[in-house]
């Protein structure tokens, strides 16, 4: 590609309100720009990696069995109605009416467009399992977007679901996935790691994240420093104190339960989005539960949620509002007997700290005219101690750390959470009417292009691993009105290219030094350079990564570059 020809704007300052390096480097190196908050164009240089990463995620997706399609980005709201999701997706879901008034979503996801697709075009057992996947544009009305494709409100996700007669092939399916994913960021050269999830909105039971460590990471890990051990801080397992007035404190032990339908039953009844707001930590202490209900999310419904659970505050629990706390409580432990006590403790953002004490029967709670004295004990929320670094690893081996990850991809087994809700059925052997096992893998793959970006880069701008660059050389003669070197750059521009390279010629008539500025912005791990001693055939070739340079003959370069 002549550089007189594309578009490669590159700036010399530092845009304003690019804070972190991926998001200034791109714009700077002219890669992108910005088209509104959250919003981007990707410019020519951009568009070529982000086709490198797809190529790759094809190529793994495939060899892992699953089979591409493309599906609508405008969405019938119908179909998150009958999911449910309509009504608790929350303000992400980017909403809009046609000219008939009828409501539909751009895509912030597709389980609901595939769920449908396969229920009307797969009913038996013998078409099953099946993997679909696309490459598409994503929309979610993100709260903050920032740090330029890191976190966009458009933007592009490999999305996979696969169906199945049974949880055996759900499982052999995700393996192999993970095992795709594992290769696909191994591939792009990233420093990641597979941590343990929060199975939050979704409804599901195994969930594993990728996430690139990196100090910009908005999600914390943890991760034990000799063994594989290593989870999303939300679900790390949490040791935790725990003070009753005029009682000793008390470790609590943690109980790992699954059942997150009935989570979202509750911030589903409570109007507030399960992914956002509450997360379920479940802790045993002596023979009775103890249900942690934790928002992420301050400024939805507040008063709502402060209702439910506020102790001492008798008449703002409604009968409803209690059986839907005691739901989520007993939907989260699973069989409990009867005369069991689950004690809920919710924490706000402002820790307000509300408890309250229930018996485990729906019909026995004691929300209701309850007396205080009675009816709650009062627990210091600051007792609650969230997993440490330096604390030894839940799996026995080495010492807990932490870092920050940037979460890059997310595999998931959604169960029965969309066929249930969508009647999405198969006859199996014996001819019964089941529901599809379900499960879901997304891959971020304009985050993915920022993530390596932020990686791979130094005080003078992006240096692109190989496999990834936009171009593979970089050719640029010193002076491009010196015929001599004109014309030996152009030979070399054209047989490279006839080798099977890809080439940025900078043909430009440019300073020496906006040249090289560029080149090193733009980051090409190969910089030839046609100067003074065009005359004899000789270049020199510099690598981006190392700074390293040498002087050969043309005739040598493609032995060398090999
Ligand atoms: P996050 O926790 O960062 O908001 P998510 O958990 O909401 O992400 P998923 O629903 O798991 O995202 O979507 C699958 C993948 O899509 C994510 O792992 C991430 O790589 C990517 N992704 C999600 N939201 C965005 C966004 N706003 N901008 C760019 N990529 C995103
Ligand atoms: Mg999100
Ligand atoms: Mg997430
Ligand atoms: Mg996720």
């Amino acid at each position: 590609m002549k550089q007189s020809m594309t578009l490669i704007p590159t700036l010399r300052e530092v845009p304003a309100d690019a804070e972190v390096k991926s998001h200034q480097l791109l714009l700077r190196a002219g890669f992108m720009r910005q088209n509104s908050s959250g919003i981007y164009s990707y410019l020519p240089l951009g568009r070529q990696v982000l086709q490198k990463i797809e190529a790759i995620v094809r190529e793994e997706m495939d060899g892992a069995g699953a089979v591409e399609l493309l599906m609508p980005a405008l969405q019938q709201a119908e179909l998150w109605q009958e999911s449910g999701r309509w009504y608790t997706y929350g303000p992400e879901l980017m909403r809009m009416k046609d000219r008939h008034q009828r409501d539909f979503a751009l895509g912030a996801t597709h389980e609901e467009v595939i769920t449908s697709l396969v229920r009307d075009e797969v009913k038996s057992y013998k078409r099953l399992p099946l993997t679909l996947y696309q490459i598409q544009t994503k929309f979610r009305d993100e709260k903050r977007p920032r740090f330029g494709l890191l976190r966009g409100r458009e933007f592009i996700m490999k999305d996979a679901y696969s169906f199945h007669a049974n949880q055996e092939s759900l499982d052999e399916v995700y393996n192999k996935l993970f095992t795709a994913y594992s290769n696909i960021f191994r591939r792009c050269g990233l420093n990641f790691r597979a941590v343990i999830a929060d199975s939050g909105a979704m409804g599901g039971k195994d969930t594993h994240e990728f996430m690139v460590l990196s100090d910009i990471g908005e999600d914390t890990i943890a991760y034990s420093d000799t063994s594989d051990y290593a989870a999303n801080i939300e679900m790390a397992p949490v040791t935790a104190t725990y003070q009753k007035a005029d009682e000793p404190y008390r470790e609590l032990e943690k109980v790992h339960t699954e059942n997150q339908k009935s989570i979202e039953e509750v911030s589903s009844y409570l109007k507030v989005s399960p992914e956002s707001c509450i997360k379920s930590l479940l802790f045993r202490i002596d023979e009775k539960l103890v249900l942690v209900l934790v928002r992420g999310d301050h400024e939805v419904n507040d008063i709502k949620l402060k209702n439910l659970f506020n102790a001492g505050t008798v008449d703002l629990a409604t009968p409803e509002e209690t059986k839907a706390a005691m739901n989520c409580a007993v939907g989260s432990l699973g069989p409990i007997g009867s005369g069991d006590n689950i004690e809920i403790v919710a924490d706000h953002a402002v820790r307000a700290v509300v408890n309250g004490v229930c018996g485990a029967n729906q019909e026995d709670f004691h929300f209701v005219n309850v007396n205080s004295d009675r009816d709650f004990s009062h627990v210091k929320f600051e007792d609650l101690r969230f997993i440490q670094e330096g604390d030894p690893s839940p799996d026995g081996e080495g010492t807990i750390k932490f870092a920050m990850g940037i979460e890059v991809g997310h595999v998931f087994k959604l169960g029965t959470r969309y066929s249930e809700a969508m009647q999405a059925t198969f006859l199996d052997e014996n001819g019964r009417t089941q529901p599809m096992i379900m499960g879901c893998y997304g891959i971020g793959v304009s985050r993915t292009l920022a993530a390596v970006a932020e990686q791979f880069n130094d005080e003078k701008g992006l240096v692109w691993p190989a496999n990834l660059a936009p171009f593979q050389l970089h050719i640029i003669p010193v002076n491009i009105k010196d015929e001599i070197q004109s014309s030996l750059a152009s030979e070399l521009y054209s047989s490279l290219k006839v080798s099977g390279y890809e080439v940025l010629f900078d043909d430009r008539q440019e300073r020496p030094g906006v040249k090289f500025a560029d080149s090193d912005l733009i980051g090409i791990p190969v910089r030839i350079t046609v100067g003074k001693r065009a005359a004899e055939g000789i270049v020199e070739m510099k690598i981006r990564k190392t700074g390293e340079v040498l002087e050969l003959h043309k005739d040598e370069l493609p032995a060398v570059i090999e």
